[in-house]
């Protein structure tokens, strides 16, 4: 192999939920890694002890596992292994710190809180862009501070923060690997700090040793981090690292083009996880956010081996993506249409036992928990449904009885002789030998013809005793999967609940 093995990150924040920028963010590195035979690492970036979020980094990992993206390497941690964690690499950025002061790159700050805000206030009223003043930069550093009073500051215990000290007069130049070449004026760029008062380093600190110790060859992340890298490309400066390869992914947009909020729907991947949706889907979904295959493909669903197969970076785009959620359950349709039957049983077997732990049913509970049973529902009801969950959930009816019967449908459907027909017509069902789909319509209609009315005139009354609603699929094999004993109690039982009213 010529050069190095691709390696890339995934560095989360534990501060909630995974956003699902965060899901795209963690898709395409290791969609890319996968491609190019690297290895993809999770790296829990938690140096804002602030924001920290009990069981968020353990509810990250479950959600990325979810959808199928598992980091290559983990450190061993005590016999256990799991993501990189830079709380637990605090002695590392002290040591890296400590260099950039005795090399004149870095400097204290005991600036206090009110001090940085009046300064802050005054630069706004001035029309300034807020910058740090430099009140604390030494005198060896071309500042006014003499290392005595940093010495007695430090011996006293003062508080301090750590800043970088960005050169005068320099430009700052990297190329994108989605945007093309970017230019920044150091002119525009702030002291940042690298170690907080807490001794816990920023964000823009730890991330960049960290990027280099782990030598990943390419950062992947959203737009929202591209005013950082100036401040990143600097610290790869001070220490002579050659910085890695970039790529700033596009924003996420409400479908208005206004950036993605909560406001305009559910930005958490557990939300989608708890409303049903499938990794399958939802993969798909985020990876094409931004992404496509180009060169005139029309293809829209890919699995997850498809997509490490076609993606690459260049064909990232730079414009905003917008989140169409009708997209998503488009999806969600396809993949149930074309999941195998065995693969949907399994799944929604334990929503149909938990659903018969709380409901009654008067159906035998071995035939609608079989497999063969839950077949032929799956496959009358693979183009109705959503969700897989709806199996079970939407067309309740193939399981338990139905508790009340559509009240406007009822109203439209039944005629003063529609309750007698039906007693004649479960004598004709009963009799029936063979209960399937085509015998039950060959007797309906020899039934109604001699009466001068058409199918439909029992038609729809059937679904209703038998579904409880006025929709569905074919109702003659709707009977024929609920058996004819079932079918004749809900007849039976329905005709008594209703009555025609003129
Ligand atoms: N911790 C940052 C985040 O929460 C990582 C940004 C980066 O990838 O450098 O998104």
């Amino acid at each position: 192999m010529v050069g190095k093995r691709v390696r890339t990150r995934f560095a989360p924040s534990p501060t909630g939920y995974l956003h699902v920028g965060g899901l795209r963010t963690a898709l395409y590195n290791y969609l890319f890694a996968k491609k190019m035979d690297g290895v993809f690492v999770i790296r829990i970036e938690d140096t804002d002890q602030t924001r920290k979020v009990e069981g968020a980094q353990q509810n990250l990992i479950k959600t990325l596992e979810w959808a199928g993206i598992v980091a290559d390497e983990s450190p061993e941690r005590g016999g256990d292994y799991g993501p990189y964690i830079q709380s637990e690499r605090l002695d590392i950025y002290a040591k890296y710190c400590k260099q950039l002061l005795d090399d004149n790159h870095a400097y204290y700050c005991f600036a206090t809180h009110e001090e940085l805000e009046e300064n802050r206030q005054l630069q706004i009223k001035q029309g300034l862009q807020p910058k740090y003043n430099r009140r604390w930069l030494p005198e060896e550093m071309g500042g006014s501070i003499p290392p005595s009073v940093i010495k007695q500051k430090l011996d006293e215990g003062v508080p301090y923060v750590i800043r970088m000290k960005v050169p005068d007069y320099v430009s700052v130049w990297f190329e994108d690997i989605i945007r093309g070449p970017i230019e920044f004026d150091s002119a525009t760029i702030d002291d940042q700090v690298l170690m907080k008062s807490d001794g816990f380093p920023t964000y823009h600190f730890a991330s960049v040793i960290d990027d280099h110790l782990m030598e990943f060859t390419h950062i992947i992340r959203g737009e929202e981090w591209l005013p950082s890298m100036p401040k990143h490309l600097l610290l790869y400066e001070f220490f002579g690292w050659e910085p890695p390869k970039v790529a700033h992914l596009p924003l996420l947009l409400n479908p208005d083009r206004s950036k993605l909020s909560k406001r305009q729907g559910d930005v958490a991947v557990e939300d989608y996880v708890r409303k049903g949706y499938s990794s399958d889907a939802i993969v798909n979904f985020v990876a094409m956010l931004g992404w496509n295959e180009g060169e005139g493909s029309e293809q829209e669903v890919y699995s997850l081996d498809q997509l490490i197969d076609r993606f690459s970076l260049e064909r990232v785009v730079k414009a905003g993506a917008v989140f169409n959620v009708e997209k998503l359950n488009w999806l969600e349709k396809q993949y149930i249409k074309n999941r195998p039957t065995d693969q949907i049983i399994k799944a929604i077997k334990p929503i149909l036992l938990s659903k018969l732990e709380q409901k009654t049913t008067l159906m035998s509970r071995d035939v609608i928990t079989g497999d063969e049973y839950l077949a032929q529902v799956i496959e009358l009801m693979r183009e109705r449904v959503g969700f897989e969950h709806e199996f079970v959930t939407f067309s309740s009816y193939f399981f338990f009885e139905p508790e009340t019967y559509d009240e406007e449908a009822v109203a439209k459907r039944w005629a003063a002789d529609t309750n007698t027909l039906l007693r004649e017509f479960t004598v004709i069902l009963h009799s029936l030998e063979d209960f399937n789909a085509e015998n039950i319509e060959a007797r309906l209609k020899e039934f109604v013809a001699p009466k001068g009315l058409k199918a439909a005139y029992l038609i729809h009354p059937l679904r209703i005793l038998t579904s409880g609603v006025s929709f569905g699929p074919s109702l003659y094999h709707m009977l024929e999967v609920l058996g004819k004993d079932t079918v004749l109690r809900r007849i039976l039982n329905g005709i008594d609940k209703i009555t025609f009213q003129a």
